[in-house]
């Protein structure tokens, strides 16, 4: 036999499109189509005719006949929308809805581009069946967009129908013709040189032989399908269905609802032909819109749920961005996660699942564990543009030690189809043989694809054992994980990963949509004091729903800056609203607290002493005080943590003096060029200079800023490498707008292009730090404007402020791991320290950070075209600040707190005052300080204990003490859903205890009636 192998595998690809596939329907005909915005307008509509303006929905209605020559016959509807061929979602969709005779509907299943079929139960008759479409525009190579938001897209017509007709279905046919592509795949995965490819290749060209003879192709088949290898450990690919669906991406919030209905509709429908088949699906709210919007198949998920076919994962409210929330928001997406989940279907989730989030701080594994997932699944690291993850399951060791099992898919998606090569690939590339045999494959089209099918089940069961390598199984992700846990309690050596997960991409989306990021910045922190003051108050803050609305708006592709205009603008209005309720809230609540008297509200943890600017009248208050030139008073207050006080003006120790150039308080003296340009801070104490010899400290730069794909999501290590800094004299003007006492105050213009800023030093008496506020006037076009602050600090490692405590990130570009850490996440602060000095660079709202080099830049704003071709264009304002210590991180992380919650003002009124006194609900201290309260607020379960959550922050090992306004009855450690763990001992009112380095603590504090006489306050 002469070797036409390469032959008989081409020739096996064109007859199964040509000659098998066409067996499965051999008889078809043609639906009659009208067509309209309604069902009231609907007219007659021939297929090739355009339809859809851009996110409008159509409604369509088929009509036909089943012959009685069909009868007995399985008959299926095949509907072609015009679909795209090269993409499984994100584009036209539609959902087959059963009308009832009062004309609402329920969904039937979605048509989505790769499952354009619909089973028929029916007998020889008429056929009628009504689509609703939705002609959702795609978004090609990342090019700018007019179809990103409604009033710009237009309204031509977006897709072409294809087909809409009534097939009979040889069963046979179609099982021949999945045998066949399944050989074909597992034949196509061999090596070149591997016998059984030729074997297969010589058998799949025998059955080709054979057709149209369908029973006698399928026996020439049944031996090489039937294929045992016997009882050897092989690999076990556990695949679950899944339908990754973007909260809000390339289409606003309102088609997700949609999306979610059409795909969980299929995924439901599927589980009644293939009761093997299992479907896991994420996010509380997405189950919420199904509740509210589709009560009949919200009922046919629970029956799914409660048959093991459904499965609920991920505990969290949406699959939420893990690098810009806040650490309680982290929290409060589990909480409101894991109580849906559990209210509705009777158990909370055990498997974290965010497979397509740009990153994963060091912080999470506590998190996860105290919200009741010790098990994580993400795929997004195989997306590394740099440096390959050594792993695909592993511990994932947090910055207090937690551990959590990790899984990262050896598919490299969560979008696979089940196909041959798919699960060759997910084999070879599993990089843990050695000591496990477990891997999972999450199948289904993500996005509008419609979750799993019909093809990839079929492959599923074909492909169960044909390998001699792996057997591939549909099961649940809890299966896979309880088996590598009773292998690691049997002593498997399971690697070890300590530290962040950071992403190797998509650095841009620290940055990218501003307004979106302040706007979730704002509300986390003003529904925690909300909760806070309430507390003061003895009661719940109410505000779960203000919470929820903020939670789904940290969505992975919303937060991160990367979704059309349209999603933004949704996001800045909603998060605006939030803001607007709760501050109203929160001035109701002050209002009772503060009474007559004109005072100042401190919601942060730590007490304030200093000069600080209020939006009050000079007038109104005795003792030293400056007005300033924005109409704001400067005085120094004192108010103890998480209280109110009323404002008094201290008297002031320390003053400002300034000259033209420079500006000096008994701690720092500042010094700027003729351009504004500062070139000199001293650190009094130290007698030390602070800026880098021969540099510029707080210098604006640009870069040119194209991405090689991805625009908005995107930073390459080339635009903050080549950044120009704008520190000449052209479009300059310097001013000095407050001479002292007590403030000093210097203002730069810098005109540049089509951009302006005005940077406004700052520096106060008694203050060991120098504010830089910027208000910017932003109109470039796909640039990046960073301010960078070059330090004479000799230091391998910066400290970067993170949820739940710090992480250490490398100066220096030296291993290839370094290397990709060009652009990182901080939150309040980066701090570079020698072991007895240190300088930090605080903020009041931006994430993108870099610090290689000697200097801490930051990134200040972007312009990407795509998605939204004029993001971040317009206002924007940010105050950074530059903060020289002595060793260790409390002093920083206190004055971040302090940067980050201004006092407010609370003006006098005529409320009646509570009768309680005005005593912190609650006060912490600590030693070493460096203790953080992330909440406090009244229990969820009514009881009226009061919940504290606090966790060590700098990385020392903490004693801990804890007093209330009412004395401490009991007391007890919780989850984080405030179910209490273990009791903890309190002695004469005061719970005293010892935090482990980044610890978080969930304190349950039940209280006696009584006022409690004790403070902790110095
Ligand atoms: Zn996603």
């Amino acid at each position: 036999m002469h070797n036409d192998r390469g032959l008989v595998e081409r020739r096996i690809q064109r007859e199964l499109w040509e000659r098998v596939l066409p067996l499965a329907h051999r008889d078809s005909r043609a639906l009659s189509i009208e067509a309209g915005p309604d069902l009231d307008h609907l007219e007659p509509f021939a297929p090739r005719t355009k339809w859809g303006a851009p996110w409008a929905t159509t409604w369509f209605r088929f009509t036909g006949e089943i012959p009685p020559d069909w009868a007995g016959r399985p008959v299926e509807a095949v509907i072609d929308l015009g679909f795209h061929p090269d993409a499984a979602g994100f584009q036209c969709e539609g959902l087959l809805v059963d009308l009832h005779d009062d004309g609402t509907f329920s969904p039937l299943q979605g048509i989505h581009p790769r499952r354009t079929n619909y089973a028929l139960d029916a007998d020889p008759g008429p056929v009628v069946l009504h689509l609703e479409a939705a002609s959702n525009p795609t978004f090609a190579g990342y090019q700018p967009s007019r179809f990103g938001l409604v009033e710009t897209a237009g309204e031509r017509p977006l897709y072409q129908f294809r087909r809409a007709s009534l097939v009979v279905v040889d069963l046979d046919a179609r099982a021949l013709a999945f045998d066949i592509e399944v050989l074909d795949g597992v034949m196509r995965a061999l090596a070149d040189d591997d016998p059984r490819r030729a074997r297969l290749a010589r058998t799949l060209a025998e059955a080709l032989d054979r057709v149209p003879d369908v029973a006698a192709a399928r026996r020439v088949l049944a031996p090489a399908l039937a294929e045992d290898f016997g009882d050897a450990v092989r690999h076990r690919s556990v695949a679950v269905g899944h339908a990754h669906i973007d909260t809000a991406w390339l289409w606003p919030l309102r088609e997700t609802v949609r999306k979610c209905i059409r795909s969980f509709a299929s995924a439901a429908a599927l589980m009644d032909d293939y009761p093997e088949y299992t479907f896991c699906a994420s996010s509380a709210q997405h189950y919420t819109w199904i509740e509210e919007r589709e009560p009949e198949l919200f009922a046919a998920i629970t029956e799914r749920v409660e048959r093991g076919q459904w499965i609920p994962v991920g505990g969290m409210w949406v699959e939420a961005d893990m690098n810009l929330p806040s650490g309680e928001s982290l929290v409060r997406q589990i909480v409101f996660g894991q109580r849906y989940f559990e209210e509705r279907f009777g158990a909370r989730c055990t498997e974290v699942w965010i497979p397509d989030v740009f990153g994963y701080p060091a912080g999470l594994p506590q998190v996860f564990a105290a919200g009741g997932m010790d098990r994580f699944v993400t795929q997004k690291l195989s997306w590394n543009k740099q440096n390959r993850f050594p792993h695909n399951t592993f511990w994932w060791e947090g910055l207090d030690g937690t551990r959590v099992l990790t899984h990262f898919p050896p598919v490299d998606t969560y979008n696979a189809e089940i196909t041959p090569a798919e699960f060759a690939f997910s084999v070879t590339n599993f990089q843990d043989h050695g000591w496990s045999t477990d891997s999972l494959m999450p199948f289904g089209h993500g996005d509008g694809g419609g979750g799993p099918t019909r093809e990839m089940v079929e492959r599923a069961r074909r492909l169960a054992h044909i390998d001699s390598r792996a057997t591939l199984e549909i099961d649940t992700p809890a299966a896979m994980f309880e088996r590598i846990e009773r292998d690691a309690d049997r002593g498997a050596a399971v690697p070890v990963w300590r530290g962040e997960l950071y992403f190797e991409m998509h650095r841009g989306t620290l940055t990218s949509q501003l307004k979106t990021k302040l706007g979730n910045r704002r509300c986390e922190r003003l529904l925690v004091e909300a909760e806070l003051w309430a507390a003061t108050l003895g009661r719940s803050a109410d505000v779960d729903d203000l919470w929820k609305q903020t939670l789904t708006q940290q969505f992975h592709d919303i937060l991160p800056g990367s979704s059309i205009a349209w999603v933004h603008q949704d996001a800045e209005r909603i998060l605006g609203e939030v803001d607007a309720e709760v501050e109203a809230r929160i001035t109701g609540l002050l209002a009772e607290l503060a009474g007559p008297t004109t005072a100042v509200a401190n919601r942060g943890d730590a007490a304030v002493d200093e000069i600080v600017t209020l939006d009050l009248d000079d007038a109104d208050v005795d003792g030293p005080v400056q007005r300033l030139a924005d109409g704001t008073t400067a005085l120094r207050v004192s108010v103890p943590a998480m209280a109110v006080a009323p404002v008094e003006a201290l008297a002031v120790d320390d003053r400002v003096v300034l000259s033209d150039t420079s500006m000096t308080n008994g701690h720092l003296a500042v010094r700027w060029d003729a351009h504004g340009n500062i070139t000199s801070i001293i650190d009094l104490a130290g007698a030390r200079e602070i800026v880098a010899e021969g540099a510029v400290a707080a210098a604006l730069e640009i870069a040119v800023d194209h991405p090689v794909e991805y625009d908005a999501w995107d930073v390459e290590s080339w635009t903050v490498d080549n950044g120009t800094a704008l520190t000449g004299a052209d479009g300059v003007s310097v001013d000095v707008v407050d001479a002292g006492p007590l403030v000093g105050r210097v203002r730069v213009e810098r005109a540049f292009g089509p951009s302006t800023a005005v940077i406004t030093y700052e520096l106060r008496a008694g203050s060991r730090q120098l504010d830089v506020h910027v208000e910017l006037d932003w109109h470039h076009d796909e640039h990046l404007l960073s301010m960078a602050f070059p330090l004479d600090v000799r230091a391998d490692v910066a400290m970067c402020d993170v949820q739940f405590g710090v992480v250490a990130r490398p100066t220096h570009p030296s291993s290839p791991w370094d290397a990709a850490k060009f652009e990182v996440c901080a939150h309040r602060f980066v701090d570079v320290a020698e072991p007895d000095f240190g300088v930090a660079i605080l903020n009041n709202g931006r994430f993108g950070h870099g610090v290689f080099d000697g200097r801490v830049r930051v990134s200040l704003a972007r312009a990407a075209q795509f998605p939204d071709p004029l993001a971040d264009r317009g206002h924007h304002a940010v105050s950074l600040a530059v903060r020289p210590h002595g060793a260790g991180l409390a002093d920083v992380r206190d004055a971040a707190g302090r940067f980050n919650h201004p006092l407010r003002v609370v003006r006098a009124t005529d409320t009646p005052t509570t009768s309680r006194p005005p005593r912190p609900v609650v006060e912490v201290t600590s030693d070493p300080a460096g203790v953080e309260v992330d909440a406090v607020k009244l229990a969820d379960d009514g009881s009226g204990d009061l919940i504290v959550r606090l966790h060590e922050a700098c990385g020392s090992r903490s004693r801990v003490s804890v007093v209330a306004a009412d004395r401490i009855a009991a007391a007890w450690r919780c989850n984080l859903l405030e179910e209490p763990e273990s009791g903890e001992e309190v002695g004469d009112g005061i719970v005293a205890m010892t935090l482990r380095p980044f610890q978080i603590v969930t304190l349950r504090l039940r209280r006696s009636a009584r006022a409690d006489g004790r403070s902790l306050a110095p």
